[in-house]
């Protein structure tokens, strides 16, 4: 660890303290080139696993490109960009939560899926249309059936 002051690598950790309900570990240092003490705080990082495509290519999980995607189902929607941002969000920490190295395709669309029903129908039906592959009028048709039951 390097000291902020002063920039040597030489500092050591006089005392540790366990934050339950703090960011992680923390930990006071001092260095010993300067004698100036300063704090470190150790935490997990999530990784966000990589995306199985249903014709097994993998690759990052691309969060611009999940939000444009999502952003064009809902063109001329009354759904704010901030909603839309969340929407993302709250699916990368789902895949993150996952604790795995990888997570099939399938799952973000489910994802989107279940967060678009409830922001938006016209959204949802407008992405379900391309996700769930209803190609024709009749299975699109029995989905919008399926919201207007409700
Ligand atoms: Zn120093």
């Amino acid at each position: 660890m390097k000291c902020p002051y002063c920039d040597s690598d030489d500092t050591r950790v006089i005392d540790t303290a366990h934050e339950t309900s703090g960011p992680g570990i923390r930990r006071r240092r001092e260095c010993n080139q300067c004698s100036k003490r300063f704090s470190t705080v150790e935490r997990a990082i999530l990784n966000t696993p990589l995306v199985v495509k249903s014709d097994g290519r993998r690759e990052p999980f691309d969060h611009a490109k999940l939000l444009s995607g999502i952003r064009m189902a809902c063109a001329k929607r009354p759904i704010s960009s901030d909603a839309l941002e969340g929407l993302v969000n709250s699916i990368e920490a789902r895949i993150q939560q996952t604790g795995k190295a990888e997570v099939p395709s399938k799952m973000i669309g489910d994802l989107v899926i279940a967060g678009l029903k409830p922001l938006d129908q016209v959204a949802y039906i407008r992405f379900a249309t391309v996700y769930l592959g209803l190609d024709d009028v009749e299975s699109i048709r029995r989905e919008i059936d399926k919201i207007l039951e409700r």
